[in-house]
């Protein structure tokens, strides 16, 4: 079995994985762009190795390039992260074929679950609720499409099947507005994802994002360890995540993740994976998986105490789960804020050099970031800089935590978002939890 695994990600998730291979005792391999030679794990790792320039597309997606570093390096297995390659089943596929260890569910797996559209098939084959939708990519013949809609009833979202991170989706109120939306999101979808195909759902009004991490072993087992709500979002990106959901009965979320548990296994999922579902009126529906480890994870290791990366790392291993679901209960509540390198009301990205970072810290506050005073924190890449955790003994406590981290903390030099989530630590609908995915905006286009 590999004793060193290349992490082929960068920023905070690099860090997290770098530190999960520490603490078990395994050798490290950051993968890493020209642009990113100053970032913290690389100058941590046992290794470094410069796999191309800036662009993503020529290094952190560069799918033969990668697999060349880990042979160099002698690594024996490739951890992806989120985002770049870490839902491409090619590269799931040509990292098994080049004879090392994927840390992450099969390519097969990947290729079913990716695809939106056949994921939802495979869901509901395995009885778990979907919304309601086209049964599988829209067809070319307009007539069809117009019925499938007017079948679906109005409002209905196209979406990309091969769409992620939030973009490629359309909401569609009125027929004469459904054909220009569609050929829009074909042409979208194709040069953003690839892939041209998209299918139409239901747009739900007012429901919560509210989603369900598992956890599955190579020996058959697969346990669901509890939810998480990020349901603040804008623009279909989740900006502040929690767990335990509030106002969801114990017993609700025990059904819908035990039916996750049991769709792992039918599939043949190994690994970390989320299954996400949008509530509304006290019904679950489906809307995808994610096949990899999420941004959000930390909120769920903060309330079940189980490390995530590590565990998705033993299991490439081939080790079994060391628990049962029995021995996972939640204990307290965590919240967890999205620090981006952009200004906090345009929302323009603000890369640059960070003269001065100081985290936070005290009792329940957790920090995953790749900063420090002196970093430059370069323009091509996703803006996410850190991640700050607060964890308590209920919700209230947990949100005063942050609340006091958020003024802690110190990153001078470029501008964050954290006075906007100052605001809404503050905020009644926040406070009151249990709001819908359009909160956010709402607030927006209401000044705040
Ligand atoms: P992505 O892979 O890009 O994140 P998702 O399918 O997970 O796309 O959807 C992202 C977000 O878009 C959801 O959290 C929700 O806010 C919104 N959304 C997706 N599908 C629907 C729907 N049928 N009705 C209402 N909102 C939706």
């Amino acid at each position: 079995m590999f004793d060193t695994v290349l992490i082929a990600n960068r920023g905070e998730i690099a860090l997290r994985i770098l530190r999960a291979c520490r603490d078990l005792g395994l050798k490290t391999v950051a993968a890493h762009s020209e642009a990113d030679a100053s970032l913290r794990h690389v100058a941590l790792a046992d290794r470094a190795i410069c796999i191309g320039p800036a662009a993503a597309t020529e290094s952190y997606l560069n799918i033969a390039e990668i697999i060349t570093a880990a042979q160099l390096t002698g690594a024996g297995a490739i951890h992806p992260g989120y985002g770049f390659l870490s839902e491409n089943a090619a590269f799931a596929g040509a990292v098994e074929n080049a004879g090392l260890v994927f840390v992450g569910p099969s390519a097969a797996a990947i290729r079913t679950m990716g695809d939106k559209v056949s994921a939802k098939r495979t869901m509901i084959a395995a009885g778990v609720p979907c919304v309601a939708g086209s049964e599988g990519a829209l067809p070319q013949d307009e007539q069809v499409v117009r019925a499938i809609a007017e079948a679906i009833g109005y409002p209905v979202i196209v979406k990309a099947a091969g769409g992620g991170g939030g973009r490629g989706m359309r909401i569609v109120r009125e027929e004469r507005a459904l054909m220009e939306a569609v050929s829009i999101a074909v042409k979208e979808a194709d040069r953003a994802f690839g892939n041209p195909q998209v299918y139409l759902e239901k747009f739900l009004e007012h429901p919560r994002h509210i989603e369900i991490q598992i956890l599955a072993d190579k020996h058959g087992r697969a346990v669901w360890l509890g939810e998480r709500d990020c349901s603040m979002q804008r623009r279909h990106q989740k900006i502040i995540e929690e767990a335990p959901a509030p106002g969801i009965a114990r017993e609700a979320i025990a059904e819908i993740g035990e039916l996750c548990a049991r769709a792992c296994l039918t599939i043949g999922y190994t690994g970390a994976g989320t299954f996400e579902f949008l509530y509304e009126d006290g019904r679950f529906y489906f809307i995808e998986m994610n096949t990899r480890v999420q941004v959000e994870h930390p909120v769920t290791e903060l309330v079940t105490g189980i490390d995530i990366v590590r565990e998705q790392i033993r299991i490439a291993r081939g080790e079994p789960l060391s628990f049962s679901q029995e021995d996972i209960c939640i204990q307290g509540h965590a919240v967890e804020c999205r620090i981006n390198a952009e200004h906090p009301y345009s929302f323009r990205p603000h890369p640059g050099p960070v003269e001065r970072w100081t985290p936070p810290g005290g009792p329940g506050i957790r920090v995953e970031s790749h900063l420090y005073s002196g970093y430059t924190v370069p323009p091509h890449y996703d803006s996410l800089v850190a991640k700050l955790l607060a964890h308590g003994a209920t919700r209230a406590e947990a949100i005063r935590r942050m609340s006091g981290a958020l003024g802690e903390m110190e990153a001078v030099g470029i501008a964050t978002n954290a006075p906007l989530h100052g605001i809404l630590m503050e905020e009644p609908g926040f406070a009151a939890g249990g709001f819908d995915i359009h909160h956010l905006e709402r607030l927006i286009e209401g000044g705040l």
